[in-house]
């Protein structure tokens, strides 16, 4: 028997290839970005209690009642919008089946679906395995700005979707309201569909504002806005996600989710809808993460690492040029194998593997884990 693969130029993830050399060297993991410290026992006692209470059938397609109610009612909180709990919020198993589903029901052979490198690696293959093409926009370090005259010649009559990230990872940048109001008024009057990730909503810096899609009318009509549980109460590992957006929209998607995962686990959904009840779980997200950003980036300061702080995320991309000129995949390698610390390459995430010489490395980690992984920064 001969197979071909239907994504040729795809190797293993570099979140696993990064977690499996720090494990094999025993290194302080600052690459795939995970917190090391557990949920919130209120929230892991919740979700307990739901499975004992029986909560261990399926939950509806769209997924836990309650869950789409405190989903609901955040948005209202958090951004005076209105997504009905009935038709226009799904829960998802994370983020990344949200995006993928989105892509799925949308993108048809020959579609472009424009995306901003550096882009989280699951964008684009998701768009290949659909017949999709990639039309990428290469963003430049050390500000990852979005030229939107070069978004304005990149569109054309066959762009059906377009991929946006604020707070941006891996750059740690986020989109402002002008970059948004650029972006509404380039896909007025047309057939865009904008996918925003906004995964990292709550962790967004020194007073910035979190500019999400749905804050914008013309442009929340147009798109699907896409969340994470797993960033927002500490815990990757549940894969639990939620998608808003118009229900035209969500009719669609939902034609394709139910044959995809039908609806995710229930007990989790309803141990989180439970934990949201009360708002302060995830608005006082920002202050935590702001302190360990700061922390890091104090602890490193005198470094040879040059860096501008992160705005948003949980990453902090740090330049090394001043250190060596190799290519960051084989700095990194290095780093993880010889110092004992792993981060992410960014070239992995741009055009044609463009290399500005900056690794990200993930803040979500113990005080004491900072400052072991400082030491060892400091040395390099
Ligand atoms: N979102 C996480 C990161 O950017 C990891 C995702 C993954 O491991 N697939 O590091």
């Amino acid at each position: 028997m001969q197979h071909t693969s239907k994504l040729p130029a795809v190797g293993t993830t570099i979140f696993t290839i990064m977690s499996t050399l720090a494990k094999r060297y025993n290194a302080i993991n600052l690459s795939q970005g995970f917190p090391d410290f557990g949920s919130d026992q209120e929230l892991t006692d919740l979700v307990c209690k739901a499975m004992n209470s029986g909560y261990n059938q399926y939950a509806p397609m769209y997924g836990n009642h309650e869950l789409r109610e405190a989903i609901a009612n955040k948005m209202d909180l958090l951004y005076q919008v209105n997504y009905h709990p009935e038709s226009e919020i799904t829960i998802t198993a994370g983020a990344t089946q949200a995006i993928f589903t989105i892509i799925n029901t949308f993108v048809k052979p020959g579609d472009e679906v424009i995306i901003f490198k550096p882009a989280y690696d699951s964008y684009e293959p998701a768009v290949t395995l659909n017949g999709g093409v990639p039309v990428s926009i290469q963003l430049e370090a050390v500000d990852y700005g979005v030229n939107w005259n070069e978004v304005k010649e990149k569109i054309s009559s066959r762009t059906k979707m377009m991929i946006i990230n604020t707070p941006h990872n891996p750059s740690g940048t986020v989109l402002s309201k002008s970059d948004m109001l650029q972006l509404q008024d380039l896909t007025k009057n047309t057939n865009i569909i904008v996918l925003s990730d906004e995964v990292y909503e709550h962790m967004i810096y020194d007073g910035e504002e979190h500019q999400s899609v749905c804050l914008y009318p013309e442009l929340k009509s147009r798109s699907f806005v896409v969340f994470s549980f797993s960033k927002t109460f500490h815990n990757t590992g549940w894969r639990v996600g939620y998608c808003c957006a118009p229900k035209e929209l969500m009719d669609l998607f939902m034609q394709v989710h139910q044959f995809n995962v039908f609806c995710v686990h229930h007990p989790t959904q309803k141990g989180i809808a439970d934990f949201m009840q009360n708002p302060e779980h995830y608005l006082n997200l920002t202050a935590f993460y702001q302190r360990k950003r700061d922390l890091f980036l104090d602890l490193i300061k005198d470094s040879r690492f040059s860096f501008k702080r992160s705005r948003g995320t949980y990453f902090q991309v740090l330049d090394y040029s001043a250190i060596t000129d190799e290519h960051d995949v084989d700095f990194a390698r290095r780093l993880t194998r010889d110092f004992g610390i792993a981060s992410i390459p960014l070239s992995v995430f741009n055009t044609d593997n463009l290399d500005h010489k900056v690794l990200r490395f993930c803040f979500a980690k113990k005080d004491d884990t900072l400052k072991r992984a400082a030491e060892i920064i400091n040395s390099i």
